[in-house]
């Protein structure tokens, strides 16, 4: 992930690399979701826990999460949280980006806005603020936009 001064565009190409070898938290509202369904989740593990403030993550089949089938996710309509606002976070202070998701058009708007993924960010934002404010943030040479952005600055 890298931290961005904007939200760029996302389209999802389908190509189901975010289902691969994933660790996919679980929280709250993916279980009140996803409550008619069984066996999709495994504990986190302590790191993972700490980095993500989840208890529970995707089972995954081998590499692959176990909704994945044929390329396409099983339940699409319920999916959790962390699939629905990937390729990005936003949290109260960052907009954080993956740019290995070939979805992304750094040079068009955002059509979705930040509201929509911080509300979809919400379980993990406090981890997010809590590890980026500690290390003082995170660059990649993949992207072009790596400048810290606080919410409210000029
Ligand atoms: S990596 Fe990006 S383009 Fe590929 S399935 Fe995930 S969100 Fe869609
Ligand atoms: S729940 Fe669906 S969208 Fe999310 S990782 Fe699994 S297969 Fe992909």
């Amino acid at each position: 992930m890298v931290i961005s001064e904007i939200l760029p565009f996302h389209a999802c190409k389908r190509c189901a690399a975010c289902c691969k070898g994933k660790v996919i938290p679980l929280y709250s509202p993916d279980f009140r979701r996803l409550s008619g369904l069984e066996g999709f989740s495994v504990h986190t593990s302590k790191l993972e826990r700490a980095l993500t403030g989840a208890h529970y993550k995707m089972r995954m089949a081998g590499s692959r999460c176990v909704f994945l089938q044929g390329g396409l996710c099983s339940h699409y309509e319920l999916r959790p949280d962390t699939c629905r606002r990937h390729p990005f976070i936003v949290t109260e202070n960052w907009i954080l980006v993956n740019p290995a998701c070939p979805g992304i058009d750094w040079n068009r708007k955002n059509i979705e806005g930040e509201e929509h993924y911080r509300k979809l960010s919400s379980g993990i934002s406090d981890w997010i603020d809590a590890l980026v404010g500690s290390a003082g943030g995170i660059t990649s040479p993949q992207t072009r936009r790596v400048v810290p952005r606080k919410r409210g600055a000029p």
